[in-house]
């Protein structure tokens, strides 16, 4: 089947490309494996230089690339330029701190010289969905690269344009050929290529039901795998906040990316004592979002990515409405050309609903009100995922326990969920496993190998043997 690029504003082709035949994949395989071979000696200087290149391309095409997202993805304008900045600074990001994040880590032990050494793994594929076509594969391929290893990208089928875009730009930034190549491949295509024993390890970042599909089979195959994939992030309002900073940021929250972002705000859980206000003031808020033509330098949201999003999305609030939840602004898809669907809040979701538990990919929040914040917290985590979560409260009691009692991988304390280079991202239940970003991120695809050198001569290292740590940290003989 073609792989196609529809504007989504407008639901016509803009172009279709043939997949790549099984046999044409293979031949990219073997080209990355040999280039992993070479690349991975090639000094980290080097490496940081075409990384620095890459970065200041990114920026000198800025407009041209974010016209493709937006054309292809239907993200605004403006923010797809951002997106392309993010991006760059990424690239920035890695070149100047690999070196720090790959330095030999001296442990000092009872052995003349012991130390941790960090060493690539090889070839990476890298499965990536569509909402952040450039910032979801530059987030794993600026510190993939800068470490040493290599990267083939099976991007999501309806951004190709972008995906062939990325394999461009690193090419033209001056890294060697076959560094980094995208696979114009179908979702069947994707087991033969993980299965390939030249392929060393997998990145996913993408719903649960392909997390289970690549988990399952990286697990059987044993090859390290790191998997990004839903939420349902809490927001969490109590009466001490800044009532006015946390209404605007929970409805940029909801709405950024057209409401299609893992870390947007889903759940906004709101005190009883200032419910009323946070209420009608954010749905104010949501209905004065501009939605529309996503090239329009004032549209806030754009149309969904795909026919089937907005679908989705319909049937899901269809669904929550059908088992008691109130609509108190929006709830209707938009008539017309394009996937458009009005930004809705949702009031009453019953908690044993299916809705409730399941990830809205679009302008859609549910309203939530508790007496305090044991009901806060207890709601919070009652979600299948565990992506991050913004929590709004001046008391620093309330913050100490939010910050540990919140089951996710991020919490941001007064402050909308990002992310940022130099911090750790990912979740954790079914949110995914492993990390990206910061020196976390980058040491998902490397090995960490022990060194041990013995000075010849002492009774430990002549004889071998094996030394554990005892209780009380003195090494004790085995
Ligand atoms: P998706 O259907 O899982 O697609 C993501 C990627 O996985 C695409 O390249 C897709 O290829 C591929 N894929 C789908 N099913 C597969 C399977 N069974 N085996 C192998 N590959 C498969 O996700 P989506 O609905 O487009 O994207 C939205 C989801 O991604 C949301 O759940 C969102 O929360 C999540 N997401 C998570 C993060 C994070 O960092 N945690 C960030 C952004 C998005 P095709 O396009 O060819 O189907």
């Amino acid at each position: 089947m073609a792989i196609e690029s529809i504007n989504p504003a407008t639901n016509k082709l803009l172009r279709s490309f043939d997949p790549l035949t099984d046999n044409a994949a293979r031949q990219k395989i073997a080209l990355a494996a040999e280039a992993f071979r070479a690349y991975a000696v090639v000094p980290l200087e080097h490496r940081a230089l075409c990384m620095r290149k890459l970065a200041a391309i990114l920026e000198h095409e800025t407009k041209d690339l974010a016209t493709l997202i937006t054309l292809e993805m239907g993200k605004p304008f403006e923010a797809a330029q951002l997106e392309i900045l993010k991006c760059a600074d990424a690239c920035r990001y890695f070149a100047d701190h690999a070196a720090r994040i790959l330095a030999p880590e001296s442990v000092p032990t009872d052995h003349n010289h012991s130390y941790v050494r960090w060493e690539p793994l090889g070839v990476v594929l890298a499965v990536m969905p569509w909402n952040f076509p450039f910032w979801q594969v530059f987030r794993f391929l600026a510190p993939a690269l800068m470490a040493g290893n290599v990267a083939l990208l099976k991007h999501a089928s309806n951004v190709p344009q972008c995906a062939l875009a990325i394999e461009s730009l690193v090419r033209r930034a001056g890294f060697p050929r076959g560094t980094f190549q995208t696979l114009l491949l179908e979702v069947n295509q994707v087991e033969t290529v993980l299965g390939d024993e030249r392929i060393a390890a997998v990145t996913l970042t993408g719903s649960e039901t392909a997390g289970r599909a690549i988990g399952a089979q990286a697990g059987w195959l044993i090859k390290k795998s790191v998997l990004e994939l839903g939420g349902s992030d809490p927001f969490i309002v109590m009466p001490s906040a800044d009532l006015d900073l946390a209404i605007d940021t929970a409805v940029r929250a909801r709405c950024v990316n057209s409401g299609q972002s893992c870390i947007a705000a889903k759940r906004f859980i709101v005190a009883d004592e200032i419910y009323d206000a946070f209420e009608s003031r954010f749905v104010a808020g949501m209905e004065a979002m501009r939605v529309g033509d996503p090239m329009k330098e004032d549209t806030q949201i754009g149309p969904l990515a795909t026919v089937r999003m907005v679908e989705q999305l319909e049937a899901q609030v269809k669904a929550a409405t059908r088992v008691g939840a109130r609509v108190l602004t929006g709830g209707e898809r938009m008539l017309g050309e394009g996937n458009y669907f009005e930004p809705t809040v949702l009031a009453s979701v019953p908690r044993t609903s299916a809705v409730y538990r399941e990830e809205l990919f679009g302008p859609v929040a549910m309203l939530f009100r508790v007496q305090e914040l044991n009901e806060a917290i207890e709601i919070a985590n009652d979600t299948p995922f565990g992506l991050c979560a913004s929590a709004w409260t001046r008391d620093p009691a309330e913050q100490q326990r939010l910050v540990s009692e919140l089951q996710c991988g991020g919490v941001f304390l007064n402050a909308m969920v990002a992310s940022d280079p130099r911090l750790p991202f990912g979740g954790i239940k079914h949110s995914g496993y492993g990390r990206e970003l910061s020196a976390a991120g980058m040491r998902e695809f490397l090995n960490a190998k022990t060194v041990v050198i013995a000075s010849a001569g002492s009774a430990n290292d002549a004889t071998g043997k094996p030394y554990l740590m005892s209780a009380t940290g003195t090494p004790a003989a085995r």
